[in-house]
Formats: C-alpha cells, structure tokens, sequence
C-alpha cells in the first residue's frame, strides 16, 4: 500500500518532521549526560598527513556507560573510500550520532573496530585526531566575538586573507560584509544576532578554514528561509569539495547526492547502496524517494 503525503505537505516536510523530532531527542540525551573523559594513549600514533581520510569500521559494537543493556551500535561494518560522501540516514535513535561520537573519539568501541587511515582510533592522542575533523553541527555555536574570529576558530593561526577566502567559499562573505562593521561586528550573544542559515555559514567557513580530510555535517534540522537553504547547500557543497564526507542527512536533496547511502536503524545498517540503487530497492528510502517525485 503506499503512503500518501495528503494533509500532510510533501514528503520532504514529513522527512524533516521526524527528523527534528531526532534532533529534539539528541540534545535533551546532550543535557543529560556530560561529556566523557577518554584518555589518550602513553604513546599514541602520530597521523600521517593527507589531504583526504579512508574510514574502516569493522564489526563495531557499542553501548553508552549509562545504558549498557542497549546495544546503540551492534556489528557496524563499513568502509568509506578516500574523497566519498556518505549519507546516514534513519529513525531517530538508530546510532546516526553515536557513528559521529565514536569518530571523534568521545568513546571508545566496546567491540571491533574503527581505523582512520589505517590507525586505530585507540592508538590515536584524541585531540590529534580532532584536528583532522571538521565538524559542522546542526545548532552551531557563535561566540561572542567579532565575525573574523568567529571564522577564525576553524584555524587560529589563519591569516586575515584565509578567513576572507573561507567565507568566500562558505557564502558567508555577502552577509558579513552588509553587517554593521562588516567583518569587526560583534555577532553571538553579545552582539548583532545571526540567523539561522548565517551561523551555519559561519560553522561551514571554519570548516573549510580548517581543512580537514574528514568533514562530518550534522544537517540542520530547523526550517530555513528559502534563499539561507540555498547558499547553505550551496557553501556545504564547496567545503565538501575534494574530502571525504559523512554526513547527517535531514533533507532528500542531501542524501540524492551523496555517493553512497547508508541506513540504520536499531545500530544496524539495513540498507546501503548508492542513492539509484537503493530507489530501485524498494526499502524505506525508495518508498521516501519516490513518493517525493509524486507530490
Ligand atoms: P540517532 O542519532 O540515529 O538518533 P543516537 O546515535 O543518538 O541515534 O542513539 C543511538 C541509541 O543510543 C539510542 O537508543 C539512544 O537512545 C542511545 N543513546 C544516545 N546517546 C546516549 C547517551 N549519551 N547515553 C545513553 N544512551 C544514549
Ligand atoms: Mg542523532
């Protein structure tokens, strides 16, 4: 039988609903449980340099220290080729965030394994590993600081000229030069407010200050105007350009482009496969796909 969109809008807006109910649980999960201490290694690895990142899961289990009755993540097997973008999509609570936690080192696997350019993230010092990550969230943060700066976090030794090219790249640079004191305006809680879509820009224009061979985008969630969603999209495209990308996808036109498309549900992958071969699939995704080429 198939599911109509009818009194509901499209199907891209019912997507986006249960995809902001996801996001509502996450940050609530967020509040309640403070950020664990992993320790890094007596003599961790040194990363070797590379401009893009080969990512290998292998049989990857995981349950969070507050919860270990519940697998979160229950034999992930995964390889992610040097330059990919894959797109996780699935329920809320399918283990989308805690593939994003474990990259970062946050936790560690409590079974098999995760390899970034073939080291072991558990050989990894964890915040050598973050400074081969670009992370764009869903809610970026805005310090209370002027625009340069808040560009600037991506990199601090960045030159003046290098955050202008980034927010180039990132859409940024037309909103922030109409600012009051274009790039010297205090922005964040203290100063003019971004909207939504801008402080994504200024998340991507860190990233791409930065980067990284691994960018991970947590898709927004939350409704932007029409134009924002447009140089959104079109500033993650520029920062996902040339490296290897995981991200969090809320939205079809994301997940329609990425190479591979991996969904999860219960900590496990139930469907993987490019986005042709997984319409023709007839799973969850194609009937989500296909019913928004109807209506
Ligand atoms: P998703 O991002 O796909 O919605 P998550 O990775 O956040 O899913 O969650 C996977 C599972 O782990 C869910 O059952 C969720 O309730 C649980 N979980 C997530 N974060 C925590 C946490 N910090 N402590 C305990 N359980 C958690
Ligand atoms: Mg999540």
């Amino acid at each position: 039988a198939a599911i109509t969109a009818g009194g509901f809008g499209t199907i891209a807006e019912v997507w986006g609903d249960v995809m902001r109910a996801a996001g509502a649980t996450e940050r609530l999960m967020e509040l309640l449980h403070a950020e664990p201490q992993i320790a890094p290694p007596a003599a961790p690895q040194i990363l070797p340099a590379s401009r893009q990142a080969r990512l290998d899961f292998e049989r990857v289990d995981f349950r969070y220290p507050s919860r270990p009755q519940h697998a979160a993540l229950d034999g992930l097997t995964l390889s992610i080729r040097e330059g990919e973008t894959v797109a996780l999509v699935g329920p809320s609570g399918a283990g989308k965030t805690t593939v994003f936690q474990l990259l970062q080192r946050f936790y560690d696997v409590g079974g098999g394994s995760i390899r970034f350019n073939g080291v072991d993230l558990r050989e990894l010092d964890p915040r050598a590993l973050r400074a081969q990550i670009g992370l764009v969230p869903q809610e970026p943060v805005v310090f209370s600081a002027d625009a340069r700066e808040n560009i600037r976090y991506g990199r601090r030794d960045a030159s003046d000229a290098d955050v202008l090219a980034a927010a180039r790249t990132a859409l940024a640079d037309e909103f922030i030069a109409r600012l009051p004191q274009g790039y010297e305006t205090f922005v964040g809680e203290r100063g003019t407010r971004l909207s939504g879509g801008q402080r994504q820009r200024i998340a991507i224009a860190r990233a791409i200050l930065k980067n990284p061979p691994l960018l991970l985008l947590d898709e927004a969630t939350s409704a932007l105007d029409a134009e924002s969603e447009a140089l959104v999209q079109r500033g993650l495209e520029a920062a996902m350009q040339g490296r290897t990308t995981l991200v969090i996808a809320h939205r079809l036109a994301t997940v329609q482009r990425a190479d591979r498309i991996v969904v999860l549900e219960d900590g496990r992958i139930v469907e993987i496969g490019t986005p042709a071969e997984l319409a023709r699939s007839g799973g969850l995704y194609a009937r989500l796909a296909s019913l928004q080429l109807v209506g």
